[in-house]
């Protein structure tokens, strides 16, 4: 999610659990309509995918793991540096792994006047305070938990820091805010042309199980979906005009859903897609490094 916060409608301080059809190992959490978050349980490592926009809200997905934590050792992959996904870092005593572009995002001064805002304007966020990744890694570097393993994609389009991660054990795809039901938001300078790129490539993967932050899907045509979205964006040309061509009541239904069963900003968020089409995407900013492992350790700690 972007532009702002805001818009999804109260945010409790306990993240619930959502139960489904997916392996029980990869437990998912909910911060009302803000965000999903997911912790990744393997035998010797539990990862925490994205730790929601506040340490109370952390707090509670630690606390609901319980014995999940007994004997293993804990890490935290951030999928990109937006608030709803980093604002409980400051929670988890842990090494935090992100793309090599994070820090720099997180220790800006553009998200310290973010967070000054946003305490001016909701209590909850009165103890955050921005921890930034302290490990990063390359496009396909892999943390291996015991018996399940994180392959980190770069995912970039929603923001050009963005990693996905794929779970190859349980075909598996937690695509953090690269894909969305109804449709993702694709932030300026990657634009549209940067994240259809990448759903392409995740799509590739044929993942059982898509698990995106936003929209409370499991479905894998999620991908599909959101790349004929992006698609059909990228026809437009983009700018000003193009909504006309393309709109925003018919980006909800081509997704399944329209004004009445989604929060109002997704009309923004499609305003601004259209708006960025017409940047000419950048060249490849992927990393062409080899990839590297990441092995957790459970004698160490918070250390890694
Ligand atoms: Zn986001």
């Amino acid at each position: 999610m972007s532009l702002g916060a805001g818009g999804a409608g109260p945010v409790p301080d306990v993240p619930e659990e959502v139960r489904g059809p997916w392996d029980p190992r990869v437990r998912v959490f909910r911060a009302g309509a803000e965000v999903d978050a997911f912790c990744v349980v393997g035998d010797r490592a539990v990862a925490v995918v994205d730790t929601m926009s506040s340490p109370q809200l952390a707090e509670g997905m630690l606390a609901a793991l319980g014995d999940d934590l007994t004997g293993r050792a804990l890490v935290v992959v951030n999928t990109h540096q937006h608030h709803d996904h980093t604002w409980g870092n400051c929670a988890v005593p842990a090494p935090v792994i992100a793309h090599p572009a994070g820090p720099a995002i997180a220790l800006g001064a553009a998200a310290a006047r973010f967070l000054e805002e946003r305490r001016a304007a909701e209590a909850r966020f009165a103890r955050v305070r921005i921890v930034p990744p302290t490990v990063t890694v390359p496009d396909g570097a892999e943390v291996h938990l015991g018996g399940l393993t994180l392959v980190l994609v770069h995912a970039p389009g929603h923001t050009p820091d963005h990693l996905a991660v794929w779970i190859p054990e349980l075909r598996l795809l937690l695509p953090g805010d690269a894909a969305e039901h109804p449709f993702p938001y694709a932030e300026a300078p990657a634009g549209p042309a940067d994240l259809a790129v990448t759903l392409r490539r995740l799509a590739a993967l044929d993942p059982e199980t898509v698990l995106p932050c936003h929209g409370g899907t499991h479905d894998p045509g999620l991908l599909a979906r959101n790349l004929a979205y992006l698609d059909r964006v990228i026809a437009t040309g983009g700018g000003p005009g193009a909504e006309a061509a393309f709109p925003s009541a018919d980006a909800l239904a081509m997704s399944g859903t329209d004004a009445g069963r989604v929060p109002a900003f997704y009309a923004d968020f499609h305003r601004q897609n259209l708006l960025n089409a017409a940047i000419a995407p950048a060249p490849s900013g992927r990393s062409e490094r080899p990839s590297a492992e990441v092995a957790v350790d459970p004698q160490a700690g918070d250390g890694l």
